[in-house]
């Protein structure tokens, strides 16, 4: 991997991880370890549609310093004891600690944070067949936590490709995809799809991740944006959103209502040109948002093929346009910050993740990201909202060894 990717001083981070580390446990890690968070570009409550997503690792990582427990070296009783520290939520030089053991994990056996390692700690086990040694972590994360850009699976892909290096497992990337998986849904308890943890792990410098979600295939397609003066605008709301929200599960609901209705395992297996006059109304809406979302992605995909990456942005605009009046899960500070920055002339824009806040994204000509950065905070301020948090992003490699 090259010292940096794109804007990420890496080795540097990876430097002085590996310094701390040593302060904090007293010994050298046995290596350091990087995973990106993603945005997902277009192809929004597709996922569990079984339908297409793109989404794109970012040039914001979590980066994991790791030291396996050597018999000779640690007191035997603490064979199987994890500590964990991590410089999140703690000001200058504190650390926020957690601690689990491997033997005899199960679900709420670790608090805290420290239920993401352990997840993937509880998945190698149950679905692997792994007996996983206790470890010394140090953890260091650039992806910011409930923006959207799934901080969660960074650190769990982190620690995957970690201890699939360490203790030599061989997994490919499309197992630790499910194995990480597994751990967010079996282990944190969190619904979440296999989209999030493939873009942290397959993700490619300058590329995004195409993901047919029945299949689980996978294809890298270009999105060279920084080669055509473009970038990504995060557009964080800071507006409060969770999974566990009723309006998901009711989203989900009705899409499984309207796959039975038309006869259909799935929106998926729903042809894009369908007759949905028998539906009553929302449900209606609901599905012509997942099928028209899906044709969406493709027509992305061959723009992306094509080379036209400026050529994206109506599609973006389309997507949001659905994702607010027909799947009906925009909140009026999405909505607003993506109106200020197309007004501020970004190409696209639109919410991205599961929605009721969370964070918008746009993309701009990097030129113009003062401008468009401007106009957003402007159009918050006059509303008197809270002033969201704004920062571009860029396709960046999927996880590995620094
Ligand atoms: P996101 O959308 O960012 O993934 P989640 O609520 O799914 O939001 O995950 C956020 C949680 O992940 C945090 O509350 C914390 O438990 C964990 N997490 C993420 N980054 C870090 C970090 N750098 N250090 C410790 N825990 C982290
Ligand atoms: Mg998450």
């Amino acid at each position: 991997m090259s010292a940096a990717v794109n804007a990420e001083p890496l080795q540097d981070r990876a430097e002085s991880l590996s310094r701390r580390f040593a302060e904090v446990y007293g010994q050298e890690p046995d290596g350091v370890w990087r995973a990106p968070g993603r945005v997902n570009l277009i192809g929004e409550h597709t996922d569990y549609n079984n339908g297409f997503v793109l989404p794109f690792a970012i040039d914001r990582s979590a980066l994991v310093a790791v030291r396996l427990r050597r018999p000779d070296q640690d007191p035997e009783d603490e064979a199987d004891v994890v500590r964990l520290a991590s410089t999140y939520g703690q000001k200058g030089r504190g650390l926020s600690h957690a601690r689990f053991r491997t033997g005899g994990l199960v679900p709420g056996a670790a608090e805290g944070w420290g239920g993401y390692p352990a997840g993937v700690v509880y998945a190698l086990q149950q679905r692997a067949g792994v007996s996983v040694p206790g470890f010394d972590l140090l953890l260091d994360s650039t992806v910011p936590v409930g923006a959207g850009l799934s901080s969660s699976h960074a650190v769990e892909v982190a620690v995957i490709v970690a201890l699939n290096d360490l203790l030599g497992l061989g997994l490919d990337r499309a197992g630790m995809a499910r194995l990480t998986q597994y751990a967010e849904n079996e282990f944190v308890g969190a619904p979440t799809g296999i989209m999030d943890q493939s873009a942290s792990l397959m993700g490619q410098d300058g590329g995004a991740l195409f993901l047919d979600c029945r299949s689980l295939d996978a294809e890298n397609v270009p999105l060279p944006l920084a080669d055509h003066g473009l970038e990504v605008l995060v557009m964080d709301t800071r507006v409060a959103h969770s999974h566990a929200d009723g309006g998901y599960s009711a989203r989900r609901s009705a899409c499984e209502r309207g796959a039975a209705a038309l006869g259909a395992d799935s929106l998926r297996d729903v042809p894009a040109d369908a007759d949905l006059s028998g539906l009553d109304a929302e449900v209606q809406r609901r599905v012509r948002h997942v099928l028209g979302e899906n044709q969406r992605v493709l027509a992305v995909v061959e723009e992306l093929r094509r080379g036209n990456v400026d050529g994206i942005g109506e599609l973006l605009v389309a997507s949001h346009a659905s994702l607010r009046d027909d799947f009906e899960v925009s909140c009026p500070e999405l909505d607003l910050a993506v109106d200020a920055a197309l007004a501020a002339g970004a190409l696209g824009a639109r919410m991205t993740g599961g929605g009721f806040g969370g964070s918008a994204i746009a993309l701009i000509r990097a030129e113009t990201e003062n401008e468009v950065r401007a106009a957003v905070l402007a159009a918050f301020e006059d509303k008197g909202w809270k002033e969201p948090a704004l920062f571009t992003v860029l396709p960046a490699a999927g996880a590995g060894r620094l």
